[in-house]
């Protein structure tokens, strides 16, 4: 697999005693390279402010430049809970960058590719940076995606967390799917939070914090990934892969299982192979484990689009009375989209 990345990556909040440290990428790269899964690597770019634009709003970006050049050390950013540094703006661009580098290679190639970055982008909305995001790297991948003609993109996104602010740009041909623990931060994807908007659908999974069975959540993926691509048919699959859902995660963990990434990337690379001519781009999210990120990553860079098995009624009932609740208004949702 095609892997975007550059060790400059690692020079945002540096030195700082912080979770989303410097080897979520550094060390997971390593990893990788020593599993020999890490040969096939490009170096990103730093995005423009015009592809950055067609997310975030030109007073934030220059905000964000402003309250990172005032900083000695570190700060929070004024906007919510993300730490920046004097390194940050430069290494959210080369973020974002690497996200559009991966999905240009897969445009052209029609093979996967995956963005090995940091910080992550999917809490970051607009005009308001929070939750370790700066700037929303797959938003930035799908808005580039809708400028190169694709009509119909889905971001599908199995973190931890509710994608609040993937959720804030979907619309206008980009949808988006999450699976995420709730209640829990954000706070945002209940139940009841399925939504129709123009060209696109917006769909919640949410799921019981306190964990959920392997199983089951192989099995909602393998039914949302199918039953969202045949409605939405999208022309490009961009994935929020973040892997604090891993029992263990000191984030996040719902107590699953490392080795469903290779579940989850059977049925994204199937359904990428169906409706996308293969157009298949993976952009780090969360996941605070570095042996967890690697060995799902691994799992992803190994996997085929050989379809998984249909899911079965015993996987799908490992999941609890929210989960199935939920479900059922996706499925409504799906059926008057
Ligand atoms: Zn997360």
């Amino acid at each position: 697999m095609r892997f975007v990345y550059d060790a400059l990556l690692g020079n945002h909040l540096r030195g700082m005693r912080h979770i989303e440290s410097p080897d979520r990428v550094l060390a997971v790269a390593e990893g990788l390279r020593d599993a020999g899964l890490f040969d096939d690597v490009a170096p990103g770019r730093l995005a423009l402010d015009s592809e950055i634009s067609r997310v975030h709003p030109p007073s934030y970006i220059a905000m964000l430049q402003r309250e990172a050049a005032a900083t000695s050390t570190h700060a929070y950013l004024s906007t919510g809970d993300v730490f920046i540094d004097a390194e940050s703006p430069h290494v959210a661009r080369y973020a974002a960058g690497c996200a559009l580098v991966a999905l240009e290679y897969t445009l052209t190639e029609g093979k996967p590719s995956f963005a090995l970055v940091r910080p992550p982008g999917h809490h970051a909305e607009p005009a308001r940076g929070m939750g370790f995001c700066l700037y929303n790297n797959v938003a930035i991948a799908a808005r580039a995606a809708r400028a190169h003609g694709f009509e119909r993109v889905l971001i599908v996104d199995f973190d931890y967390h509710h994608g609040n602010g993937t959720q804030a740009i979907a619309g206008d041909g980009v949808s988006y799917v999450s699976s995420h623990a709730f209640p829990a931060y954000p706070g945002t994807g209940g139940i009841d939070d399925q939504r129709h908007l123009q060209d696109a659908v917006s769909l919640n999974l949410p799921l019981q914090a306190r964990g959920v069975a392997s199983e089951g959540f192989v099995a909602a993926w393998d039914l949302l990934v199918r039953d969202v691509c045949a409605r939405v048919r999208p022309h490009v699959l961009l994935v929020s892969a973040g892997f604090d859902y891993v029992a263990g995660d000191p984030v996040g963990d719902l107590g699953i299982d490392a080795s469903v990434a290779a579940s989850l990337a059977r049925a994204l690379h199937a359904a990428a192979a169906t409706y996308c001519d293969g157009r298949l781009v993976y952009v780090l999210e969360g996941g605070y484990h570095v042996p967890s990120i690697i060995e799902s990553i691994g799992l992803i860079a190994r996997a085929t689009d050989t379809p998984s098995p249909r899911e079965s009624g015993a996987q799908l009932s490992a999941l609890g009375d929210m989960e199935h609740a939920a479900l059922a208004r996706i499925g409504a949702t799906l059926d008057c989209y």
